[in-house]
Protein backbone atom coordinates (compact mmCIF):
# COMPACT_ATOMS: atom_id res chain seq x y z
CA UNK A 1 0.00 0.00 0.00
CA UNK A 2 2.53 2.45 0.31
CA UNK A 3 4.72 1.95 -2.45
CA UNK A 4 1.29 3.30 -4.05
CA UNK A 5 0.45 6.26 -5.90
CA UNK A 6 -1.55 8.82 -4.07
CA UNK A 7 -4.04 11.67 -4.83
CA UNK A 8 -3.89 14.90 -2.63
CA UNK A 9 -6.30 17.79 -2.95
CA UNK A 10 -7.51 21.16 -2.37
CA UNK A 11 -11.10 21.62 -2.15
CA UNK A 12 -12.48 25.37 -2.53
CA UNK A 13 -14.57 28.35 -4.49
CA UNK A 14 -13.25 30.05 -6.36
CA UNK A 15 -9.92 27.52 -6.57
CA UNK A 16 -8.19 28.89 -9.65
CA UNK A 17 -5.98 30.67 -7.90
CA UNK A 18 -4.62 28.05 -5.50
CA UNK A 19 -0.65 27.77 -4.91
CA UNK A 20 -1.37 24.43 -3.13
CA UNK A 21 -1.26 21.88 -6.34
CA UNK A 22 2.50 23.87 -7.67
CA UNK A 23 3.77 23.73 -3.68
CA UNK A 24 2.95 19.77 -3.16
CA UNK A 25 3.66 18.27 -6.62
CA UNK A 26 6.88 20.36 -6.38
CA UNK A 27 7.61 18.26 -3.13
CA UNK A 28 6.70 14.75 -4.15
CA UNK A 29 8.71 15.31 -7.45
CA UNK A 30 11.76 16.72 -5.61
CA UNK A 31 11.49 13.62 -3.17
CA UNK A 32 10.56 11.24 -5.55
CA UNK A 33 7.55 10.42 -4.63
CA UNK A 34 4.55 8.96 -7.50
CA UNK A 35 2.09 11.38 -5.38
CA UNK A 36 0.44 14.19 -7.31
CA UNK A 37 -1.96 16.66 -5.62
CA UNK A 38 -5.17 18.85 -7.57
CA UNK A 39 -7.37 21.15 -6.91
CA UNK A 40 -10.79 21.33 -7.36
CA UNK A 41 -13.98 23.37 -7.22
CA UNK A 42 -16.67 22.03 -4.65
CA UNK A 43 -19.85 23.57 -3.64
CA UNK A 44 -20.50 23.68 0.43
CA UNK A 45 -23.10 21.79 -0.39
CA UNK A 46 -21.33 18.96 -2.30
CA UNK A 47 -18.24 19.14 0.49
CA UNK A 48 -19.77 15.71 2.63
CA UNK A 49 -20.13 14.32 -0.38
CA UNK A 50 -16.42 15.08 -1.84
CA UNK A 51 -14.86 14.60 1.42
CA UNK A 52 -16.57 10.56 1.46
CA UNK A 53 -16.07 10.51 -2.15
CA UNK A 54 -12.26 11.18 -1.72
CA UNK A 55 -11.89 9.03 1.24
CA UNK A 56 -13.67 5.76 -0.70
CA UNK A 57 -11.30 6.55 -3.66
CA UNK A 58 -8.19 6.22 -2.03
CA UNK A 59 -6.90 9.87 -1.78
CA UNK A 60 -4.49 10.54 0.94
CA UNK A 61 -5.92 13.84 2.24
CA UNK A 62 -7.24 17.09 1.50
CA UNK A 63 -7.06 20.62 2.13
CA UNK A 64 -9.97 23.21 2.23
CA UNK A 65 -9.84 26.71 1.32
CA UNK A 66 -12.58 29.43 0.89
CA UNK A 67 -15.43 29.10 1.76
CA UNK A 68 -15.15 25.28 3.33
CA UNK A 69 -12.75 25.35 6.27
CA UNK A 70 -15.58 25.79 9.28
CA UNK A 71 -18.47 23.40 6.51
CA UNK A 72 -15.78 20.85 7.27
CA UNK A 73 -15.79 20.88 10.81
CA UNK A 74 -19.13 19.08 10.42
CA UNK A 75 -17.52 15.66 8.76
CA UNK A 76 -14.35 15.35 10.40
CA UNK A 77 -12.39 14.11 13.64
CA UNK A 78 -10.96 17.26 14.70
CA UNK A 79 -7.99 17.55 16.63
CA UNK A 80 -8.53 19.59 19.58
CA UNK A 81 -6.59 22.85 18.41
CA UNK A 82 -8.94 22.46 14.83
CA UNK A 83 -12.31 22.18 17.27
CA UNK A 84 -11.57 25.00 19.01
CA UNK A 85 -10.58 26.90 16.11
CA UNK A 86 -13.60 25.84 14.55
CA UNK A 87 -12.07 25.50 11.07
CA UNK A 88 -10.85 22.49 9.43
CA UNK A 89 -7.61 23.27 6.58
CA UNK A 90 -6.32 20.21 6.36
CA UNK A 91 -7.83 16.03 6.69
CA UNK A 92 -5.21 13.03 6.75
CA UNK A 93 -7.65 9.62 5.67
CA UNK A 94 -5.06 7.16 6.76
CA UNK A 95 -6.76 6.61 10.19
CA UNK A 96 -10.44 7.61 9.68
CA UNK A 97 -11.21 11.38 8.25
CA UNK A 98 -9.28 13.34 10.41
CA UNK A 99 -9.11 16.82 10.44
CA UNK A 100 -6.56 19.48 11.56
CA UNK A 101 -6.24 23.33 11.45
CA UNK A 102 -2.25 23.95 9.93
CA UNK A 103 -3.11 27.90 9.23
CA UNK A 104 -1.83 29.03 12.96
CA UNK A 105 1.15 26.68 13.32
CA UNK A 106 2.18 27.25 9.77
CA UNK A 107 2.08 31.44 11.01
CA UNK A 108 3.80 30.62 13.93
CA UNK A 109 6.70 28.22 12.30
CA UNK A 110 7.32 31.40 9.75
CA UNK A 111 7.62 33.85 12.91
CA UNK A 112 10.13 30.99 14.26
CA UNK A 113 11.90 30.48 10.96
CA UNK A 114 13.29 34.33 11.35
CA UNK A 115 14.23 33.81 14.68
CA UNK A 116 11.23 35.50 16.59
CA UNK A 117 9.32 33.16 19.83
CA UNK A 118 6.14 34.13 20.72
CA UNK A 119 5.89 33.31 24.38
CA UNK A 120 5.56 36.28 26.67
CA UNK A 121 5.47 38.81 23.59
CA UNK A 122 2.53 40.65 22.69
CA UNK A 123 1.04 39.97 19.31
CA UNK A 124 -1.01 42.27 17.91
CA UNK A 125 -3.43 40.98 15.26
CA UNK A 126 -5.35 42.79 12.50
CA UNK A 127 -8.38 41.00 11.89
CA UNK A 128 -10.64 38.78 13.62
CA UNK A 129 -11.82 36.27 10.13
CA UNK A 130 -10.76 33.02 9.89
CA UNK A 131 -7.17 33.19 9.44
CA UNK A 132 -6.86 35.48 12.38
CA UNK A 133 -8.96 32.99 14.58
CA UNK A 134 -6.67 30.26 13.71
CA UNK A 135 -3.27 32.56 14.31
CA UNK A 136 -5.27 33.58 17.57
CA UNK A 137 -5.71 30.78 19.04
CA UNK A 138 -1.86 28.88 18.20
CA UNK A 139 -0.47 31.67 19.44
CA UNK A 140 -2.36 32.23 22.68
CA UNK A 141 -1.75 28.42 23.11
CA UNK A 142 2.08 29.51 23.05
CA UNK A 143 1.62 31.90 25.29
CA UNK A 144 1.71 34.83 23.69
CA UNK A 145 -0.40 38.40 25.08
CA UNK A 146 -3.09 38.84 22.32
CA UNK A 147 -4.34 41.86 20.92
CA UNK A 148 -7.25 40.99 18.28
CA UNK A 149 -7.69 44.47 16.55
CA UNK A 150 -10.66 44.38 13.89
CA UNK A 151 -12.58 46.84 12.10
CA UNK A 152 -16.16 44.98 13.03
CA UNK A 153 -15.31 45.23 17.05
CA UNK A 154 -18.11 42.63 17.87
CA UNK A 155 -16.14 39.68 15.78
CA UNK A 156 -13.08 40.66 17.58
CA UNK A 157 -14.26 40.43 20.67
CA UNK A 158 -16.17 37.37 19.95
CA UNK A 159 -13.01 35.62 19.13
CA UNK A 160 -11.03 36.86 22.01
CA UNK A 161 -14.21 35.21 23.97
CA UNK A 162 -13.49 32.14 22.33
CA UNK A 163 -10.19 32.16 22.67
CA UNK A 164 -10.28 32.81 26.17
CA UNK A 165 -12.78 29.60 26.36
CA UNK A 166 -11.18 27.15 24.03
CA UNK A 167 -7.57 27.32 26.24
CA UNK A 168 -9.02 27.18 29.60
CA UNK A 169 -10.59 23.89 28.06
CA UNK A 170 -7.38 22.71 26.92
CA UNK A 171 -6.53 23.46 30.61
CA UNK A 172 -3.95 26.46 29.31
CA UNK A 173 -4.98 29.74 31.50
CA UNK A 174 -1.68 30.49 33.58
CA UNK A 175 -0.59 33.25 31.59
CA UNK A 176 -3.63 33.93 29.55
CA UNK A 177 -4.21 37.14 28.25
CA UNK A 178 -6.36 38.24 25.22
CA UNK A 179 -8.18 41.20 24.40
CA UNK A 180 -10.17 42.79 21.34
CA UNK A 181 -10.43 46.72 20.47
CA UNK A 182 -11.10 48.38 17.52
CA UNK A 183 -8.96 50.00 14.60
CA UNK A 184 -9.28 53.18 16.36
CA UNK A 185 -7.21 51.62 19.38
CA UNK A 186 -4.41 50.33 17.69
CA UNK A 187 -2.15 53.83 18.06
CA UNK A 188 -2.83 53.63 22.13
CA UNK A 189 -1.69 49.96 22.31
CA UNK A 190 1.01 49.94 19.61
CA UNK A 191 3.78 51.26 21.73
CA UNK A 192 3.46 47.85 23.59
CA UNK A 193 3.56 45.41 20.84
CA UNK A 194 6.36 43.39 20.22
CA UNK A 195 4.64 41.48 17.27
CA UNK A 196 2.22 43.16 14.87
CA UNK A 197 0.10 40.47 11.70
CA UNK A 198 -1.56 41.63 9.57
CA UNK A 199 -4.48 38.63 8.82
CA UNK A 200 -6.83 41.44 7.14
CA UNK A 201 -7.01 41.14 3.10
CA UNK A 202 -5.89 44.95 3.21
CA UNK A 203 -3.02 45.14 0.84
CA UNK A 204 -3.41 42.24 -1.48
CA UNK A 205 -4.18 42.51 -5.12
CA UNK A 206 -5.28 44.21 -6.68
CA UNK A 207 -5.35 46.90 -3.68
CA UNK A 208 -2.01 47.08 -3.40
CA UNK A 209 -1.30 50.43 -2.33
CA UNK A 210 -3.71 49.53 0.96
CA UNK A 211 -2.28 49.66 4.29
CA UNK A 212 -3.74 48.10 7.69
CA UNK A 213 -2.37 50.88 9.66
CA UNK A 214 -0.98 54.86 9.39
CA UNK A 215 2.80 53.71 8.34
CA UNK A 216 3.58 56.43 10.90
CA UNK A 217 3.15 53.93 13.70
CA UNK A 218 5.92 51.45 12.79
CA UNK A 219 8.79 51.61 14.40
CA UNK A 220 12.09 49.50 13.98
CA UNK A 221 11.21 47.39 17.16
CA UNK A 222 8.41 45.78 15.72
CA UNK A 223 8.47 42.51 14.36
CA UNK A 224 5.97 42.79 11.61
CA UNK A 225 4.34 39.92 9.63
CA UNK A 226 1.65 40.36 6.68
CA UNK A 227 -0.09 37.48 5.93
CA UNK A 228 -1.18 38.32 2.42
CA UNK A 229 1.35 36.62 -0.11
CA UNK A 230 0.12 38.25 -3.27
CA UNK A 231 2.04 40.68 -3.45
CA UNK A 232 4.99 39.10 -1.50
CA UNK A 233 6.52 42.64 -0.39
CA UNK A 234 3.06 44.54 0.56
CA UNK A 235 2.87 48.44 1.44
CA UNK A 236 2.98 47.27 5.21
CA UNK A 237 6.21 45.31 4.53
CA UNK A 238 7.88 47.84 2.71
CA UNK A 239 6.67 50.76 5.04
CA UNK A 240 8.27 48.62 7.76
CA UNK A 241 11.67 47.98 6.25
CA UNK A 242 11.89 51.37 5.44
CA UNK A 243 11.81 51.87 9.32
CA UNK A 244 13.87 49.26 10.53
CA UNK A 245 11.62 46.52 11.52
CA UNK A 246 12.17 43.23 11.10
CA UNK A 247 9.49 41.95 8.76
CA UNK A 248 8.23 38.12 7.73
CA UNK A 249 5.76 37.73 4.44
CA UNK A 250 2.96 35.27 3.85
CA UNK A 251 5.04 33.11 1.21
CA UNK A 252 6.25 31.95 4.52
CA UNK A 253 3.27 30.93 6.03
CA UNK A 254 1.87 29.36 3.40
CA UNK A 255 4.55 27.29 2.71
CA UNK A 256 4.72 26.15 6.33
CA UNK A 257 1.26 25.42 6.69
CA UNK A 258 1.51 23.29 3.03
CA UNK A 259 4.50 21.69 4.99
CA UNK A 260 2.79 20.51 8.25
CA UNK A 261 -0.03 19.13 6.03
CA UNK A 262 2.28 17.42 4.48
CA UNK A 263 4.16 16.21 7.63
CA UNK A 264 0.38 15.21 8.48
CA UNK A 265 -0.11 13.08 5.53
CA UNK A 266 3.02 11.49 4.53
CA UNK A 267 4.94 11.23 7.85
CA UNK A 268 7.94 12.51 5.71
CA UNK A 269 9.93 16.11 6.54
CA UNK A 270 8.64 18.14 3.83
CA UNK A 271 11.41 19.84 1.48
CA UNK A 272 10.27 23.65 2.53
CA UNK A 273 12.84 25.40 -0.13
CA UNK A 274 11.61 23.95 -2.76
CA UNK A 275 7.97 24.43 -1.93
CA UNK A 276 8.21 28.14 -1.23
CA UNK A 277 10.24 27.92 -4.60
CA UNK A 278 7.53 26.53 -6.62
CA UNK A 279 5.05 29.30 -4.66
CA UNK A 280 7.92 32.26 -5.36
CA UNK A 281 8.12 31.06 -9.01
CA UNK A 282 3.91 30.57 -9.23
CA UNK A 283 3.49 34.15 -7.96
CA UNK A 284 5.88 36.01 -10.44
P1 LIG B 1 -11.80 36.58 6.10
O1 LIG B 1 -12.24 35.48 6.99
O2 LIG B 1 -12.71 37.04 5.02
O3 LIG B 1 -11.44 37.84 7.03
C1 LIG B 1 -11.09 39.08 6.47
C2 LIG B 1 -10.62 40.05 7.57
O4 LIG B 1 -10.13 41.24 6.93
C3 LIG B 1 -11.71 40.49 8.53
O5 LIG B 1 -11.15 40.68 9.81
C4 LIG B 1 -12.14 41.83 7.92
O6 LIG B 1 -12.70 42.72 8.87
C5 LIG B 1 -10.81 42.36 7.46
N1 LIG B 1 -10.94 43.37 6.40
C6 LIG B 1 -11.29 43.15 5.10
N2 LIG B 1 -11.27 44.32 4.41
C7 LIG B 1 -10.91 45.28 5.30
C8 LIG B 1 -10.71 46.69 5.20
N3 LIG B 1 -10.87 47.34 4.04
N4 LIG B 1 -10.31 47.36 6.31
C9 LIG B 1 -10.12 46.71 7.48
N5 LIG B 1 -10.30 45.37 7.64
C10 LIG B 1 -10.69 44.68 6.56
O7 LIG B 1 -10.43 36.21 5.36
P2 LIG B 1 -9.26 35.22 5.85
O8 LIG B 1 -9.53 33.87 5.35
O9 LIG B 1 -9.05 35.42 7.31
O10 LIG B 1 -8.01 35.78 5.01
C11 LIG B 1 -7.46 37.08 5.24
C12 LIG B 1 -6.24 37.28 4.35
O11 LIG B 1 -5.22 36.36 4.73
C13 LIG B 1 -6.48 37.05 2.86
O12 LIG B 1 -5.77 38.02 2.13
C14 LIG B 1 -5.87 35.67 2.60
O13 LIG B 1 -5.38 35.53 1.28
C15 LIG B 1 -4.72 35.67 3.60
N6 LIG B 1 -4.31 34.31 4.03
C16 LIG B 1 -3.00 33.98 3.91
C17 LIG B 1 -2.56 32.72 4.35
C18 LIG B 1 -1.13 32.35 4.20
O14 LIG B 1 -0.80 31.16 4.36
N7 LIG B 1 -0.24 33.27 3.95
C19 LIG B 1 -3.49 31.83 4.92
C20 LIG B 1 -4.83 32.22 5.05
C21 LIG B 1 -5.22 33.47 4.60
P3 LIG B 1 -14.30 42.67 9.22
O15 LIG B 1 -14.45 41.56 10.23
O16 LIG B 1 -14.57 44.00 9.79
O17 LIG B 1 -15.02 42.39 7.93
Amino acid sequence: MNSMMRIYAVLGDPIGHSMSPVMHNAAFVSLGMPDRYHAFRVRQSDLRDAIYGAKALGFGGLNLTIPLKEEALKYVDPDPIAARIGAVNTINFSDGIRGYNTDGIGALRALEGAGVTVADRTVMIIGAGGAARAIAFQFAYSGGRIIIANRTVERAKRLAHDVGLGLSELGKTQSMSIKSIGLDRIESEIADTDILINATSVGMHPGIDAIPIPPDLLRPELVVFDIVYNPRCTKLLSESRKRGAITIDGVQMLVHQGAEAFRIWTGREPPEGVMREAVIRALR
